[in-house]
């Protein structure tokens, strides 16, 4: 098969995909029943950058030379396959039956041929897996990447900074973190439960004690998430540290009824909530 990298897609464009895989997240998973719609809807705009302007891919989900990416907070999917199903990854039925008759789970299940890369779901075992492709990747001298998307409740599994101690002791400059950092896990806010109160740069400390490169920006600005990944591209071939990018998101972003609100976690909007309004057909 003959590989071509599609087009990255203009920031203009890139808001119109975003508010189409939003849009789709949310009538598939109101259609079937699927309850995990507030933390997709809070990474969509990160998996858009990543998957329409970042990351290296071609036609084929099994292109040897393609970035990978590796979904940790595995509950937040809907938005994954979304746009794996819009870059036809996934066969369109797939995911528009995704909870009744297909084979597509609540949670990750590695499928490498639909662009799965890695089965996660109890959190904490995304970023060891990344760090292994990364290390495995540099071990044999390729060139693709590995990102790997967080979610800010899950850094409090422990395996996350055994994995970023091996990752920094090794150089692991092919490796990308970015963390979804909508301040909330599952019913309530994570300064409620291991945060600080009130530290607002709690991530970004913690990732710059370990020794990545750390960055810190408005998750729903595609520009400038863009804007930093692209600059850690352009100096790959001299950096020699895993790379950070704590994104701030709103948990629920683009539902009205559902940004920041802590009930919303796993649970679908009644027609009434429905009814207060959305980002996405305004924008
Ligand atoms: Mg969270």
């Amino acid at each position: 098969m003959e590989h071509r990298t599609p087009r990255p897609l203009a920031i203009k464009e890139l808001a119109v995909k975003a508010n189409e895989i939003r849009k789709d997240v949310l009538e598939v998973a109101v259609r079937n029943g699927a309850g995990h719609i507030a933390p997709s809807l809070s990474c969509v705009d990160i998996l858009t950058v990543l998957y329409y302007r970042i990351m290296k891919r071609s036609q084929d989900p099994q292109w040897e030379h393609r970035d990978r990416l590796v979904f940790s907070k595995a509950h937040g999917c809907y938005a994954l396959y979304a746009i794996l199903a819009d870059i036809g990854y996934l066969e369109r039925a797939a995911w528009e039956n995704f909870y009744r008759d297909s084979f597509l789970a609540g949670c990750v299940e590695r499928s490498v041929t639909h662009g799965l890369e890695a089965g996660c779901g109890s959190l904490g075992h995304g970023l060891p897996q990344a760090v292994g492709l990364a290390y495995g990747a540099k071990l044999q001298g390729l060139q693709w990447r590995v990102y790997c998307v967080l979610g800010d409740g899950e850094l409090q599994e422990g395996s996350n900074w055994e994995a970023l101690q091996f990752a920094v002791k090794h150089e692991l400059s092919n490796l990308t973190v970015i963390v979804d950092a909508n301040r909330l896990q599952a019913m309530d806010f994570l300064e409620n439960i291991l945060t600080v109160k009130g530290r607002k740069d709690d991530i970004q400390r913690k990732m710059k004690a370990f020794g990545c490169e750390v960055k810190s920006c408005d998750g729903h600005s595609l520009k400038a998430m863009n804007g930093i990944l692209r600059s850690w591209l352009g100096r790959r071939e001299t950096m020699h540290v895993p790379q950070v990018l704590a994104a701030r998101t709103i948990k629920g972003y683009g539902m009205k009824c559902m940004e920041n609100v802590p009930k919303f976690h796993f649970r679908l909007p009644t027609e009434g909530e429905m009814k207060e309004g959305n980002r996405y057909e305004q924008a």
